[in-house]
């Protein structure tokens, strides 16, 4: 008994963790194959998507009863747009994420994509239509070519190559001593953060979701990365719903439309210009991030003084 207990309980801390961060869902859903919290309804029919416009309508969710996260959180995405939610740490932008995937359920109001509840359809023909790039991907110990197949199996090369063209990897990997058949993650090739991130780019490519979740990273980055990641976010919403959990303003100038969340309630909304122009919260944020960056470079140029 203990010895199934251990590898059990060892695989629901990695699914608790995964669940937290948003990392590679994809993969965890392999790996458990279904959600313990949420269930198909019986009848559940797939989810047919002809647009795929994503609508959160007055949604209220806590995690905890004792503890409520989102109050009547009301937008939509119209089909084909980018939408980004920008707001303090613990806002409950990841929420939103996790709620689309339906990781869990929403207590009051719903989740609709093309007028179809996401409670009403099968969870593998939802998550068949959402493409997810995490913070930080996970590789696994195998070759560069199955870690990127793994977004489509049984992709042919052609597929491949195409998406890691359109990713940006494709010169990386011709230089690497086997190519695609050079082996990466812990026990191969080390990729640096941004290269992993590309090979995201390159799997959800080759799904080619008509949803995408774009997670940005936490972390700082220079200005050089910050356009590289601009452009891929571009060239990989094109004419998809995509949804930008954004912990920076950097990438969200180009949104459509921006969401700004504080302690779960949505306080503004519009463009970047507008949001500007209306001198609230999103405002705030923005000269307090620029300002940072003005000092970043102050003491940058200091160094190359000395
Ligand atoms: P950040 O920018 O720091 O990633 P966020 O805006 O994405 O933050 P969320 O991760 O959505 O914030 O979290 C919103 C709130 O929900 C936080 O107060 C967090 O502590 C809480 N929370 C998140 N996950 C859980 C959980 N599994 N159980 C209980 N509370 C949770």
């Amino acid at each position: 008994m203990i010895q199934l207990y251990i590898p059990l309980n060892f695989l629901g801390v990695i699914y608790r963790e995964i669940k937290q961060s948003l990392a590679d869902m994809e993969r965890l859903f392999s790996l458990l194959e279904q959600n313990r919290e949420v269930a198909d309804s019986p009848g559940a029919q797939p989810l047919r998507t002809h647009g795929a416009r994503v609508a959160f309508s007055h949604v209220e969710f806590s995690y905890d009863p004792k503890r409520q996260i989102l109050f009547d959180v009301d937008f939509a995405i119209p089909a084909g747009t980018t939408t980004a939610v920008v707001g303090h740490s613990g806002s409950g932008k990841s929420t939103l994420a996790r709620l689309l995937f339906r990781f869990y359920d929403v207590n009051k109001g719903a989740i609709s994509i093309d007028g179809q509840d996401i409670r009403s359809v099968t969870q593998a023909s939802l998550r068949e239509h959402i493409g997810i790039v995490p913070q930080d991907t996970v590789l696994f110990n195998d070759t560069i070519e199955y870690n990127i197949a793994y977004g489509r199996p049984g992709a042919s090369r052609e597929d491949i190559i195409a998406a890691a063209r359109a990713a940006s990897i494709h010169d990386f990997i011709e230089t690497l001593p086997d190519g695609y058949a050079t082996m990466v993650g812990e026990r191969g090739l080390k990729l640096s953060g941004g290269e992993k991130q590309r090979v995201a780019i390159a799997r959800t490519l080759l799904k080619n979701p008509d949803i995408l979740i774009f997670d940005e990273a936490t972390s700082a980055l220079d200005s050089k990365s910050e356009q590289a990641i601009q452009e891929q976010l571009k060239e990989i919403a094109k004419n998809r719903t995509t949804l930008v959990i954004a912990h920076r303003l950097s990438t969200v100038a180009d949104a459509q439309q921006i969401i700004v969340l504080d302690h779960g309630r949505i306080v503004e909304r519009g463009t970047h210009q507008s949001l500007l122009a209306e001198d609230g919260l999103y405002k705030q944020m923005w000269e307090r991030q620029q300002a940072r960056k003005e000092e970043e470079l102050g003491s940058a140029l200091e160094v190359e003084e000395e």
